[in-house]
């Protein structure tokens, strides 16, 4: 899709509140300290209070899947390790890598009226730290990070987008969400809400197409054209 698609601008006509996922379309969050190397952390803070890793655990790499399994085997560590979690992710995040496009698209929405959330899977205050590092507070009405503790606030659940939307009063046809997993779309679906994929690496675009996503583009600045 291009900055010309009318399609994409079709989309967005109606959009008043946009709905938009943290790592990869604002932030790449584990640019700068690793998935794996925050994965390894978190398994060493487990560790240093005498606490066993899920076997299934000791060789994950994404630290938000390890966050989930600890918490559904160990429900009683489930608050402990969101909040490493959170301290490795705010720690990431600090010299993750800024998408230039994404924060073009917060800019529009500024620019035309449109209210904006963030929805993500990443802890609420890494990104409010980020946000404001970057002294881009203004552009943002909410954020909304995963329910502490809990993984199964995280998408595909729609949970965090239904959040987003009743916390502005807006209804889902108001709405569009911008993702860059399968799992942003699914939870797209589930909360009757578009999603436009955002493919940035070779072969999203096929997996997010296949997901339902009401338009796949692989830059931001597109989609911050098209909001103005
Ligand atoms: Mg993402």
């Amino acid at each position: 899709m291009t900055a010309a698609s009318p399609s994409l601008a079709e989309l967005l006509r109606p959009v008043k509140h946009v709905l938009l996922d943290f790592d990869g379309p604002v932030c790449s969050v584990f640019a700068g300290l690793p998935a794996p190397e925050v994965a390894r952390r978190l398994r060493e803070s487990l560790l240093a209070t005498g606490e066993q890793v899920p076997a299934s655990g000791e060789t994950e790499t994404d630290p938000l899947a390890l966050f989930r399994l600890v918490a559904d085997t160990r429900p009683d560590l489930a608050a402990a390790t969101d909040q490493k979690l959170t301290i490795l992710e705010t720690e990431a995040v600090l010299i993750g890598r800024p998408n230039a496009g994404g924060e073009a698209v917060l800019r529009a929405c500024a620019e035309t009226g449109r209210a904006l959330s963030i929805v993500s899977n990443n802890s609420g205050p890494a990104i409010e730290a980020y946000i404001s590092s970057r002294g881009l507070s203004t552009y943002v009405s909410g954020v909304f990070g995963r329910a502490p503790g809990d993984p199964s606030s995280m998408k595909p659940s729609p949970r965090l987008l239904l959040d987003a939307m009743k916390a502005t009063a807006s209804k889902p046809a108001e709405c569009v969400f911008i993702g860059d997993a399968a799992r942003d779309v699914e939870a797209g679906h589930a909360a009757g809400v578009s999603t436009i994929g955002y493919a940035n690496k070779p072969g999203k675009d096929a997996r997010l197409a296949t997901a339902g996503a009401a338009a796949v583009v692989d830059s931001m600045h597109v989609i911050a054209k098209a909001l103005s």
